[in-house]
């Protein structure tokens, strides 16, 4: 459609570089284990690369090179200045103790540190990975580099971190989901909602979500989900699930147990998968009995399920924009520390609203006049910047 020729096409499907690393640890027991680590960076043309860390056993080079090239898009559909990279360690956090996870953190700073810094790739939390694993990679990077607090987002506030990070992917899927549904002559009042995954993203969407009056009727996480048709008491499942306790576990009157497909195709307004990509299958897809999908995790939906969804009408607002409220406050906290200034969270909140606002806006307005699906106009978007940065910069 956009007619960008066989080079720029050839640019754009290659990744700049593929670092495959080994992690070898010390257990607890005195035992060595070996873990695979990633980190690949897609397109550089825009600006240092900007991507998370991912801690997950079934982690493979595909999943990385695919999502790297999500962040390109992403960070282009915001109009912020990075290119896109992820990585990460195929291991199994749960299964890992303090001690461990912190080696396992700093053995994969120390074999990538030569590929990341503030200027030239900037890794982030992504699934199984927080705060406190961001301060780690902070650390062990200044260790090696000098004091770098920009070489890494997501940090503690007490730690250079940016008010407003920790809750900004599920507040901006809200915010998108708000405009959304503003533009469609509904409101996010009253609509209901099913979540599933309930770490970082679920929760603060399900809170945002929750706060602004909409009716949260199911949600999951790796144990199984939940539902109460007359909503669920989102504070109190947050507050529940503090310390490492799962959903399965939750008793309420009037909360139901259900199984994670069942979440996925309930009677809904609005889905919200927030947990882990390819969930929603083309046989799923057929299923889905939501109005609107918003898509919190990468990939949730592949491009089977996508033309199965665009037969059957439902509207899918595409992970590249709505889930790029995460990535938007990593580049407010990767500004700050580069200008050693702390910004309100009001402050932070206002500007994100402002960038997500102003994606959404051209992005929809590219829907209406050319009468295309939500994902392929942010494409057009995000592809166009990319190629035209890249042309200018030449080869
Ligand atoms: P997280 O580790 O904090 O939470 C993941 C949640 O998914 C947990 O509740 C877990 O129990 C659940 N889950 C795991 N496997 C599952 C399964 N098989 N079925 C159902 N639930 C399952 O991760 P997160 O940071 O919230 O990331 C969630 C998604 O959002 C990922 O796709 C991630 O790439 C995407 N994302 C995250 C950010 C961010 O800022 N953290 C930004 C953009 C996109």
């Amino acid at each position: 459609m956009m007619k960008l020729g066989p080079r720029v096409e050839r640019l754009l499907l290659s990744l700049e570089a593929e670092h495959h690393v080994t992690v070898p640890i010390e257990r607890d027991n005195g035992e060595l284990a070996v873990f695979s680590g990633y980190r690949f960076q897609h397109n550089s043309a825009r600006g240092p690369t900007k991507g998370g860390l991912r801690f997950h056993p079934s982690l493979d080079a595909d999943d990385v090179r695919a999502l790297a090239t999500l962040m390109t898009w992403k960070t282009a559909v915001v109009n912020i200045p990075f290119g896109g990279a992820k990585g990460g360690v195929a291991c199994e956090p749960s299964l890992l103790s303090q001690g461990e996870l912190e080696r396992v953190t700093r053995k994969f700073v120390e074999r990538i540190s030569q590929e990341i810094g503030p200027q030239r790739d900037i890794p982030a939390p992504d699934v199984n990975t927080n705060a406190q694993v961001m301060a780690w990679i902070m650390d062990q990077y200044s260790r090696l580099h000098g004091f770098s607090p920009a070489v890494v987002t997501g940090k503690p506030i007490e730690l250079h971190g940016s008010q407003g990070r920790e809750a900004a992917t599920g507040n901006g899927v809200v915010c998108i989901t708000e405009n959304f549904l503003n533009d469609a002559g509904s409101s996010l009042k009253d609509a209901t909602v099913a979540i599933q995954g309930f770490g970082n993203v679920g929760q603060f969407a399900a809170l945002a979500a929750y706060e602004r009056g909409a009716k949260i009727v199911a949600v999951s996480d790796v144990s199984g989900g939940i539902a109460a048709k007359d909503g669920l008491h989102v504070p109190s499942l947050v507050e529940f699930t503090r310390g490492r306790r799962q959903l399965a576990q939750y008793e309420a009157d009037g909360v139901s147990r259900i199984t994670n497909d069942a979440l996925l195709c309930w009677d809904v307004d609005v889905l919200i998968p927030a947990a882990l990509g390819g969930v929603l299958t083309p046989e799923v897809a057929k299923e889905v009995r939501a109005r609107v999908i918003v898509e919190a995790a990468n990939a949730p939906a592949g491009p089977e399920a996508d033309e199965v969804l665009e037969k059957r009408g439902i509207t899918v607002i595409p992970d590249i924009l709505a889930n790029a409220g995460g990535v938007t406050v990593s580049y407010f906290e990767w500004t700050q520390n580069l200008q050693c200034l702390h910004w309100t969270e009001h402050e932070v909140n206002r500007r994100l609203r402002h960038t997500l606002g102003t994606a959404y806006a051209t992005i929809r307005d590219l829907v209406q006049s050319r009468k295309l699906g939500w994902r392929t106009a942010a494409y057009i978007v995000a592809l166009g910047r990319v190629a035209k940065a890249a042309m200018l910069r030449g080869v």
